[in-house]
């Protein structure tokens, strides 16, 4: 523990889980910790939203088995008592149907594919599930891998559709290191002896661990900041200042959390050392995600998750969120997402609500004849600027340290999860990891 007399000046920009963490962690070890969102509520991509007279998420949130650091946090704010374990039911829409993908024999029926790519493709699954190390498979495209391990027929129905859903144009560029790391966590995820997979949901939502982080750091002295966007940050060789509210404050310190294309048009070039920071962050590129929200009294299939699987279809996923959360703590209706992956300056990210939810229920109806639009109560559209990144054959050069080249700047958020998927698990865990960095190098500054 440091002395109180002489306490360095950490700020935290982003509250999310990444930030909240790490505020935490080093408002725990003594320091004088501030937390600046630009948000006007704390939890980020993880926000949430009222619906049905309860908290949800603005984008679907579930945890899996494997998400050992959030599941350890939950437990450290004492609200691990809310965490439930659910029966998840995975399907795939294509050919103009609903195909499920609960069962090993649910793959023999999948008839988009051929009889040998069906074959092919089980046998593929198991050899991810048991196969544990990836770096061999950092620069190999995920499809031309999935061609040549599950054939054609497997890859045309399944893996392109979900890539370029999930990446649009750049999904032959995607690395299979990053798609054997989301196989292989959701295959064990599943209970032993082949069960039914379980995910997990935190009851009340996301916020309730939110809440209780920002309860903690209150009583922790840590200042919070929200509706507080950072304009600037510079280095000035020993410090870092960060401008905010018209004003410039200097921090011993500081860990920026939001992505990495943020970052570099916040930066102040003033540096060499500042130009290259910016190029490198500059070699990330996001793609940004569209949530369409909508609570209605009817039943819309019988599965929690549906990777909708036709190329011409304008949204990638549809969620049944009351399929794995029962509807009675949403006022007893039916809570639905619809979400896609979309290009930040393309069409769909830019067109109005009004459009986007005709093309998109337009579609569902195409899925669903029975969906009726007079029964849809409440609706919300929700945008996510850099909400993934792409990560392509060349990537993992493309992984920055928490450490910057700036003196004090920290840099912690998504882009460093590799090969795993992003997700609130690996934002606890890099916050625990970054503040214990920034923890010892304050502590050899001194
Ligand atoms: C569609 C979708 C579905 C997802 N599903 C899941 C799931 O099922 N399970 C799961 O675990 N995870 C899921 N995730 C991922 C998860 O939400 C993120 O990985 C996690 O929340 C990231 O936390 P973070 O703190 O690193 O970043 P963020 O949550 O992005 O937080 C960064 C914060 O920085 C703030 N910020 C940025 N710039 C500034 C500035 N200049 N000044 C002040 N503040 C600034 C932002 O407002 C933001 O609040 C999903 C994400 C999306 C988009």
């Amino acid at each position: 523990m440091i002395e109180t007399s002489n306490r360095p000046k950490v700020a935290i920009i982003g509250g999310g889980f990444t930030g909240l963490t790490a505020a935490l962690r080093l408002a725990e070890a003594g320091y004088e910790v501030t937390v600046l969102e630009s948000g006007a509520e704390l939890g980020g991509l993880a926000a949430s939203f009222q619906i049905g007279g309860e908290p949800l998420e603005k984008a679907y949130h579930h945890l899996f088995r494997t998400d050992v650091d959030i599941l350890q946090l939950a437990d450290e704010l004492g609200i691990s008592d809310r965490l439930e374990w659910l029966e998840s039911s995975l399907a795939i829409y294509r050919d103009g149907r609903t195909w499920s993908f609960v069962t090993p024999l649910d793959l023999i029926r999948f008839s988009p594919c051929s009889l040998v790519g069906r074959i092919r493709l089980g046998i593929m699954a198991l050899r991810i599930k048991y196969k544990t190390d990836w770096h061999d498979l950092v620069e190999l495209g995920a499809l031309d891998w999935m061609r040549a391990h599950s054939g054609q027929s497997a890859t045309r129905a399944v893996w392109e559709p979900l890539l370029r859903g999930k990446f649009s144009t750049q999904a032959e560029e995607i690395s299979m290191a990053w798609l054997w790391a989301r196989l292989h966590i959701r295959s064990n995820s599943r209970e032993s002896g082949g069960g039914k997979e379980k995910l997990g949901y935190i009851r009340g939502g996301f916020v309730r661990l939110v809440n209780a982080l920002e309860v903690k750091l209150r009583e922790a002295g840590v200042d919070i900041l929200t509706s507080c966007r950072v304009n600037e940050i510079a280095g000035d060789g020993k410090r870092v200042r960060v401008s905010y509210q018209g004003d410039s404050v200097v921090y011993d310190a500081a860990i920026f959390t939001g992505s990495n294309r943020a970052l570099a048009a916040l930066l102040k070039c003033e540096s060499r050392e500042a130009e290259l920071l910016r190029k490198s962050l500059q070699r990330v590129h996001y793609l940004g995600a569209i949530c369409l929200v909508f609570q209605t009294s009817q039943k819309l299939g019988d599965f929690y998750w549906v990777n909708v699987s036709e190329p011409d279809a304008p949204f990638l996923v549809m969620i049944r969120h009351t399929k794995l959360v029962p509807a009675q703590r949403y006022g007893g209706k039916e809570v639905y997402y619809l979400g896609a992956y979309v290009s930040q300056d393309g069409r769909r990210f830019n067109s109005s609500n009004e459009d986007l939810e005709k093309e998109w229920f337009d579609y569902l109806q195409k899925m669903h004849p029975e969906f009726d639009r007079s029964c849809v109560e409440s609706k919300q559209m929700f945008r996510f600027c850099d909400a993934q990144h792409v990560v392509d054959c060349e990537y993992f050069s493309k992984i920055l340290p928490f450490e910057t080249s700036l003196n004090g700047l920290f840099l912690a958020n998504f882009t460093q999860v590799f090969p795993e998927d992003r997700g609130t698990n690996f934002a606890v865990r890099d916050g625990n990891k970054v503040a214990s960095v920034v923890g010892e190098w304050l502590a050899k500054r001194q």
